[in-house]
């Protein structure tokens, strides 16, 4: 009997791009998808652009678009980097569907009629100037532990002490500046804290909804008791507006993953299948969710729970992983490891050997694992050229050049035999997920082909009339290797499979699982299949990297606070005239001496020459990244005309300019070799 699944991965949030990290999800969902398809099992996979929120509000704003049209953008963006990387999608949707609301608002119904949703007053900080009330990572301000200036809301990443927003020293508002408010306002609350939802979930959250591991996670989170969560935000805000509450609209929780059964609505239309015999409560159908281990928490208690007072169906199993590390690390923007799908692709590397080395690594389970680019190459080199390719590139040029592409066999039924075996062994390793087994087992028939092929020596036997009949047998055995290799490698690389399946076994179609019981007959002539992975393409890749990557965003997988993705620059100020600017008095300076201020935290005394009679003093707020005196003897830039300022430590006469952004640290300018105190700049 055919199984009938449904499938997800997690869905990207629509303000940033796709990186390797979120492939390993993207790859591993799409390997199990496309092996249950050539079972013959009917198979769904869907997914969407997680596309509400304040950051795609503001990131549209800011770019002077409509967030549709900003979603719309990143959607095709992201289109193209799945399917750069095979990510075969059958829907690939956007929460911002009608389909998506409709479900949400049935939801929400469903369960407010249960008594599970609440209304509670939130105090939050406001906004006043933008009028708006600002997430944690909208609101800035000076790290009450280090003193790091400019340290989002939730944590600092100077000294990584992590903090509510209203801890910060001096705090304010990364959209426009202004000092943030304390403002009280209704928020709705899913009560998961409610008995009903934690006697389901005790119940639920056992193998195999979940792994063994992660069951023992959850149970603990079970037992220190669940919050409820709040489910709504206040306008001004991009989504979907609560029909029975005006000016607030469901946050994450209440349309993202809603945008899986949005999009496979959308499938059911375009197919013509029947969404309820997939989401009705007693459905016979399989539904899995593979998700990156951060949102465990909320695809294994909030979501069932959900689904389950909603009148809906609950998951077959949540499959979560681990996280993607480069090199033994985390992915870093300054170190060119935090790469782009789009970037990798650029490089001409072949997404199909990135598509292999993550099976390779991926067990089932919630380890990480590590891209290591140095193992990356030998193993692709060694794997994929080395063994499995070399196997038709050494014997199909003898079938075509004397036997006329004809394969010829003379033990058929153990060839059969242990093909099917092989099928039966790997299948059982793709199925739980394992796909590191399965690529073991399948180099491991690999290597005996290629140590069949050593010792009959076709090459030699090539050489001698009498041996035609040796050389048809060795040859034809090595292709049948190498056509069964070709069917257990069709989950992890479809595009090279497909051509082997048409071009080489001259196929009409690509290969099936129940290939595996029957014998190629024939090959065309080899045609170059795959070329080595070069580390000079790697080296160039991550140098660009380092160059290009600008921003920083969290290598994480996607849908974790969807809300803390953002990490745009401070707003441009509004525009002055040139009269404006030349107001300021801006001159070049020598840093004659720069001294530690007995008591002050954060503030450095520097002497400062511009040329004029006397140095001048002033104190800068540099203390927490530069050594006094490695700042003697350069030069920099301060405002000259600046209104004197009486401090706790002296006067202040001046002010000297410094950089800051998003990541920590400040640093002050320096002007061109040759620049001279004194001299204005304009
Ligand atoms: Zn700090």
């Amino acid at each position: 009997m055919t199984r009938k699944i449904l499938v997800t991965s997690a869905l990207p949030y629509a303000n940033g791009s796709i990186h390797l990290g979120h492939l390993v999800e993207y790859i591993q969902t799409d390997i199990w998808v496309r092996f249950q398809k050539m079972r013959g099992n009917t198979c769904h996979y869907v997914c969407a652009d997680d596309t509400h929120g304040t950051p795609i509000m503001l990131r549209a704003e800011k770019e002077g678009i409509t967030p549709e049209q900003l979603i719309d953008r990143v959607w095709h963006e992201h289109k193209a980097d799945f399917d750069g990387f095979h990510v075969e999608f059958d829907n690939y949707y956007s929460t911002n569907s009608k389909e998506t609301r409709h479900y949400a608002d049935d939801i929400y119904f469903k369960l407010k009629q249960r008594g599970l949703i609440e209304v509670r007053a939130v105090e939050q900080f406001y906004d006043p100037v933008k009028e708006m009330f600002l997430p944690d990572r909208f609101i800035k301000g000076e790290c009450p532990k280090c003193h790091a200036k400019d340290q989002y809301g939730d944590n600092c990443e100077s000294c990584g002490t992590t903090y509510t927003p209203t801890e910060l020293i001096h705090p304010y508002s990364a959209v426009s500046g202004a000092e943030p408010v304390h403002k009280s306002s209704d928020h709705y609350f899913f009560k998961l804290s409610d008995a009903r939802c934690r006697d389901f979930l005790k119940s639920w959250i056992t193998p195999p909804h979940v792994q063994n591991e992660a069951a023992n996670k959850l149970n603990e989170w079970l037992e220190s008791g669940l919050s409820d969560w709040d489910i709504s935000r206040d306008a001004p805000y991009f989504g979907f507006e609560i029909p029975d509450a005006p000016g607030k609209f469901y946050y994450v929780w209440l349309d993202a993953p809603i945008g899986y059964m949005g999009s496979f609505k959308k499938l059911c239309a375009d197919k013509g299948m029947d969404f309820d015999e997939y989401w009705k409560p007693d459905s016979k159908t399989e539904l899995y969710h593979f998700i990156g281990k951060d949102i465990l928490y909320f695809h294994a208690l909030f979501w069932p729970a959900e689904l389950q007072h909603a009148g809906y169906r609950t998951p077959t199993s949540v499959f979560a992983h681990g996280f993607l590390t480069v090199n033994g690390e985390k992915m870093s923007k300054s170190r060119g490891t935090f790469i782009t799908a789009d970037s990798y692709l650029k490089h001409g590397l072949n997404p199909e050997h990135l598509r292999y080395y993550y099976a390779a690594k991926l067990n089932g389970t919630m380890e990480d694992i590590d891209l290591n680019f140095e193992d990356f190459v030998a193993k692709v080199n060694s794997d994929l050229v080395g063994k499995y390719i070399n196997i038709a590139s050494r014997c199909a040029g003898f079938i075509s050049k004397y036997f006329d592409g004809k394969l010829a066999f003379t033990d058929a039924g153990s060839l059969l035999d242990g093909a099917i075996a092989s099928g039966h062994t790997v299948s059982a390793s793709f199925e739980s997920r394992d796909y590191g087994r399965a690529l073991r087992d399948i180099m491991a028939i690999a290597d005996r082909t290629n140590g069949e092929i050593a010792i009959a020596a076709p090459w030699t036997l090539a050489r001698d009339e009498t041996q035609r009949e040796a050389l048809h047998n060795i040859c034809s055995r090595a292709l049948h290797g190498f056509y069964v290799l070709s069917i257990l490698l069709r989950p992890v690389m479809p595009a090279l499979t497909s051509r082997i399946a048409t071009e080489l076994f001259d196929m009409k179609r690509d290969f099936k699982w129940d290939d595996l019981s029957v014998l190629p007959t024939c090959v065309n002539a080899y045609r170059h299949l795959m070329t080595r992975v070069d580390q000079k393409q790697i080296d160039a890749m991550i140098e660009a990297n380092k160059q290009t990557m600008a921003s920083t965003v969290d290598s994480h997988s996607p849908v974790r606070h969807a809300e803390a993705q953002q990490r745009a620059i401070a707003p441009i100020a509004e525009t002055i005239s040139i009269d404006d600017f030349g107001k300021v008095d801006l001159r070049v300076a020598r840093i004659v001496n720069a001294e530690h201020v007995e008591g002050a935290e954060k503030l450095l005394k520097l002497t400062l020459d511009i040329g004029e009679e006397k140095p001048r003093t002033v104190f800068a707020g540099i203390k927490s990244v530069y050594d006094p005196e490695k700042l003697k003897g350069r030069m920099t830039v301060m405002v000259a005309n600046l209104a004197p300022r009486k401090m706790k430590f002296g006067l202040s006469e001046g002010m000297v300019l410094a950089a800051s952004g998003e990541s920590p640290g400040l640093f002050i300018l320096s002007p061109d070799d040759g620049a001279q105190p004194g001299m204005r700049i304009k």
